[in-house]
């Protein structure tokens, strides 16, 4: 008997796994319906011998000192922050928008205040900000917003700016000054020997047992346990009840040229051209050195594996309700970005896991001084 079934070896289910195991000593089943740990943050070495992310580049930033330092238990870390341009009108420029790349595209030399007074000449004022055009249109104006975010977010979701909420695009800000890094948090840097190696380590516990190419569904009658944590999709969990959830999925095409540099910088974005968002070269991300180099295209697609949740307001809607059958469940708790249908980076899922990890330790410090194992226990949210 098992004390935990942990379904999902990603972040969300190999931090809460690694905690239950080694602070708390339970007996913890970890399992994957892939034949690889890791979720979506996997990355492998190619045949060219490159270190490539298998379902897209995952840059890691954080400003939470508390998942910074739980994940440095487990990896040492290389310093990268990330830069990207958008090749627009034939053109590259520096993304997020800012000092030079409003310089560069209308041939100006503006300081940061001259700046200032250039986007509110240009901004649209909207009353009240619900959309991602709204968020964009309302600080820099729709010419931009054209250039930079319309075609690139109609690719990615397949849907208008107009129908998205505010926050998606806002993940991109607009700076007056020449920062053009693609995050400003404290922290950004990348595991050293990459992401597989670090869950190899977190993973690597006698309390825990890993079955992998093993979907739920199959065994879960199969495997007795006291409690489970689930980190897939909160409506697959549910057997769809009330419809499904809407994900948007992508295509990886990867390719190895036989040539040291590929581009200028780790990610170029093409908002208007190609069906591709974006090309990532990795070695500028691991730091690689190779004399060859693999890069990967991103192609949006609405089937296949569900990558990104779609943060609008009749999907926030639905997803309440799969989350208030959720709550009225004993024992067993949803984490992650397909279990919160929540648009999380990987350190939002850390800090997730961390809170829950804590918690169910909570409840059981709780019934143990009840004297009675099993008893029937108020959630505590
Ligand atoms: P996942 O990694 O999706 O893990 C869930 C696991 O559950 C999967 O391995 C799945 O196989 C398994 N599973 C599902 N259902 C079942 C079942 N029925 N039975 C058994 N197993 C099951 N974040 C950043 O911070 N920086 C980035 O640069 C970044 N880039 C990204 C780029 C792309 C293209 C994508 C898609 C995401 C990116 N993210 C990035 C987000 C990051 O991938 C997630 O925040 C994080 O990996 C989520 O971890 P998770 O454990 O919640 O989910
Ligand atoms: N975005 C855009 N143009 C860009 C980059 C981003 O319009 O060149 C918008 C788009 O809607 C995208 C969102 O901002 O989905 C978030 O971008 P981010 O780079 O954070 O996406 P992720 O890395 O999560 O795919």
């Amino acid at each position: 008997m098992f004390d935990f079934l942990v379904v999902g070896a990603g972040f969300a289910g190999s931090v809460i796994a690694e905690r239950l195991a080694s602070q708390a000593g339970k007996k913890v089943l970890l399992i994957d319906k892939r034949n690889h740990i890791g979720g979506n943050a996997y990355d492998h070495y190619d045949e060219a011998g490159i270190l490539v992310h298998k379902y897209g580049p995952h840059i890691f930033h954080t400003n939470s000192a508390d998942v910074f330092s739980y994940l440095s238990q487990f990896t040492d870390w290389r310093n990268y922050q990330h830069r990207v341009l958008a090749s627009v009108d034939g053109q590259y420029f520096q993304l997020p928008v800012n000092l030079n790349t409003v310089n560069k595209m209308y041939g100006l030399n503006l300081n940061s205040s001259a700046l200032d007074d250039f986007f509110a000449s240009k901004a649209e004022p909207v009353k009240e900000i619900r959309t991602s055009e709204d968020v964009v249109v309302n600080k820099i104006g729709r010419e931009l917003y054209e250039k930079f975010f319309k075609g690139y977010t109609i690719k990615q979701w397949g849907m208008d700016p107009s129908a998205l909420n505010a926050s998606v695009a806002a993940r991109v800000p607009t700076r007056t000054n020449k920062d053009d890094r693609y995050f400003t948090d404290t922290y950004q840097a990348m595991p050293l020997h990459g992401y597989t190696k670090m869950f190899e380590r977190m993973l690597n516990n006698p309390n825990i047992k890993i079955m992998l190419n093993t979907d739920y569904k199959e065994i879960m009658n199969e495997i007795s346990y006291k409690k489970l944590v689930f980190t897939g999709p909160i409506d697959e969990y549910f057997d769809y009840r009330y419809g499904k959830l809407p994900y948007r999925s992508l295509e990886f095409k990867f390719e190895t040229h036989d040539k040291e540099v590929f581009q200028q910088t780790g990610t170029i974005n093409y908002p208007n051209d190609y069906a591709f968002t974006r090309i990532t070269e990795f070695k500028y991300v691991t730091g690689q050195q190779h004399s060859k180099t693999s890069l990967v295209y991103e192609f949006p697609k609405a089937e296949g594996d569900p990558y990104y949740p779609i943060p609008k307001p009749s999907n926030t809607e639905l997803y309440e309700k799969y989350s208030a059958l959720a709550s009225g469940i004993k024992n067993t708790y949803f984490v992650g970005r397909l279990a919160s249908y929540k648009y999380y980076n990987m350190d939002q899922v850390v800090a997730q896991a961390l809170t829950t990890a804590k918690k169910i330790a909570l409840e059981d410090q709780l019934s143990h001084s009840n004297g009675h194992q099993g008893i029937a226990l108020k959630r505590l949210n």
